[in-house]
């Protein structure tokens, strides 16, 4: 008994001295990530040369050229065999003949129905039955198809939710998507969508979204229509009004329709940004950290300057990784090696995550967490506290009962953020959970931690400017991000994976 107590007793010193050393290093480290230091990356990352950083334009070509000679720079190794940049092609279709045919009569692109180019193989289709599933809707609170097979057929289905419950207007885009995946699980061979407000176009539209895998394994034919031609569908009478088809029973309706498409598709190039600082006893272990550098590009002659989403979070992982590599070259770098990822795809559907998740780059099973760091620069006018000293918090007790308790310490001892969580529910309206690239990670068991500063005013508009960041505020929010890091590269044992989440 005796004998033990004495080394006990000096480890515990020794822990608490190299402790207490850490919090010291970690605190110095952080002093790089400064308001001067962002703002003069961000200011060429969201600047009108990048062009609005669209995936697989010149524009973010460069963004990469820009991030990736970062990298070089600061001595960080290459994050795949062939460099830094981890290319991947994603695809694109080009129109060049549809036509729907409607009990005899023919209706047009764009006046009458509207084309998902994407999720169609090319063919002619002919449908001899339609199944009307109300709002398509399967969640656990209801199931609109449980009365119907679907299998082998086409539904009809409203846009949106019922007027009664949480609305999912704001993201119906996304929602539609989570629906036509439901009903092709059910066997459907294509989704009819009445549109709430169908919008005519004069011009049509032939350039069809971008996206990761030869689409015709993945998707079944999307086509969203008016409210009268979805009255035609089922062979109703047209005239009747939108209200209307609510009281319409659901069900089967023969039909006879037919609907032909014709499209080329182009293979483009795209890439994420990967840089590894390796670790020290525990070198085989990861730390990973993303942004997306991708924006929107250029729209009617207007450059989407996207700095804030996602010039923001790439400016911090640049920043972050310029910290840890100061670290590392004064002989502190940490025990686990970190891996700073910039994806592309973000904003044409998570792409480069998804990409990345499938052929990691580093094993996924080895890496600790996730920290996504995406929109970190403004402040969110609907934030009811002190707006000067928040962030969102998403994610971080879905995986891994210990990452919030740390998350939380690591707060309380180096900054006092308010971290602010109304937005971590799965089944909050807006969706955020789903909506950036540490989905792709939690998808497949990582445990993420997704740093958000909510949405404003020049949300996806050309305004999105680097003159409207607050960059102090940002390199608080990038200082938690840091010390998260520091000690999860630092500490003993990666993040536990205790939780099984129906996502
Ligand atoms: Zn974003």
């Amino acid at each position: 008994m005796k004998k033990l107590l004495v080394p006990t007793f000096l480890f515990a010193v020794a822990t608490a001295f190299s402790q207490r050393q850490q919090i010291d290093f970690a605190n110095k480290y952080a002093q790089d990530i400064t308001a001067s230091g962002l703002k003069e990356k961000l200011s060429v990352i969201a600047s009108a040369e990048m062009e609005g950083r669209e995936t697989a334009t010149p524009g973010q070509r460069r963004a990469a050229a820009y991030i990736e000679n970062h990298f070089q720079k600061l001595g960080l190794l290459p994050g795949t065999t062939s460099g830094y940049q981890m290319q991947f092609p994603v695809y694109q279709d080009t129109l060049i003949e549809t036509g729907l045919q409607v009990n005899g009569k023919m209706y047009r692109l764009d006046d009458s129905f509207s084309l998902d180019i994407a999720s169609a193989a090319n063919g002619s289709y002919n449908i001899n039955e339609i199944v009307f599933a109300s709002y398509g809707i399967v969640d656990s609170s209801r199931n609109d198809y449980k009365d119907f097979n679907i299998k082998g057929k086409w539904v009809l289905i409203f846009e949106g939710m019922p007027d009664n419950e949480a609305t999912l207007e704001k993201s119906s885009n996304y929602s539609n998507s989570m629906k036509v995946l439901q009903a092709k699980a059910l066997g459907a061979n294509g989704v009819f969508i009445m549109a709430r407000d169908f919008v005519k176009k004069t011009t049509v539209n032939k350039k069809g979204r971008m996206y990761l895998k030869k689409i015709a394994t993945e998707s079944v034919p999307v086509i969203t229509v008016t409210s009268d031609l979805a009255h035609e569908l089922l062979g109703l009478n047209p005239a009747r009004l939108l209200e209307s088809i609510k009281n319409v029973p659901t069900g089967s309706y023969k039909s006879r329709v037919q609907f032909l498409i014709n499209k080329r598709t182009l293979t483009l190039q795209s890439s994420n940004v990967v840089a590894l600082l390796p670790g020290t006893d525990k070198k085989n272990e990861f730390v990973l950290i993303t942004s997306h550098y991708d924006h929107l590009g250029v729209k009617d002659k207007e450059i989407y300057y996207g700095a804030d989403d996602d010039g923001s979070g790439t400016t911090g992982v640049l920043q972050i990784a310029q910290a840890f590599a100061k670290a590392k070259n004064e002989g502190h770098g940490p025990r686990r090696s970190i891996v700073f990822m910039t994806v592309s795809g973000e904003e044409k559907g998570l792409l480069g995550s998804e990409f990345y998740s499938e052929h990691p780059a580093f094993p996924l099973t080895k890496t600790t967490v996730d920290l996504n760091i995406d929109m970190v620069g403004r402040i969110d006018p609907d934030y009811k506290g002190d707006s000067s000293n928040y962030l969102y918090i998403i994610g971080d007790d879905k995986l891994s009962s210990n990452l919030r308790p740390v998350t939380d310490s690591i707060n309380k001892r180096y900054l006092n953020l308010q971290l602010d969580r109304r937005f971590n529910d799965l089944n909050d309206s807006n969706r955020y959970y789903y909506r950036s690239d540490h989905y792709n990670f939690a998808k497949n068991g990582v445990p993420v931690i997704f740093y958000f500063n909510g949405t404003h005013a020049d949300y996806h508009r050309p305004t999105d400017t680097v003159d409207k960041i607050k960059f102090d505020l940002m390199a608080k929010r990038l200082k938690l991000v840091f010390f998260t890091a520091w000690e999860m590269s630092n500490r003993n044992e990666m993040m536990t994976r205790d939780i099984t989440l129906q996502q």
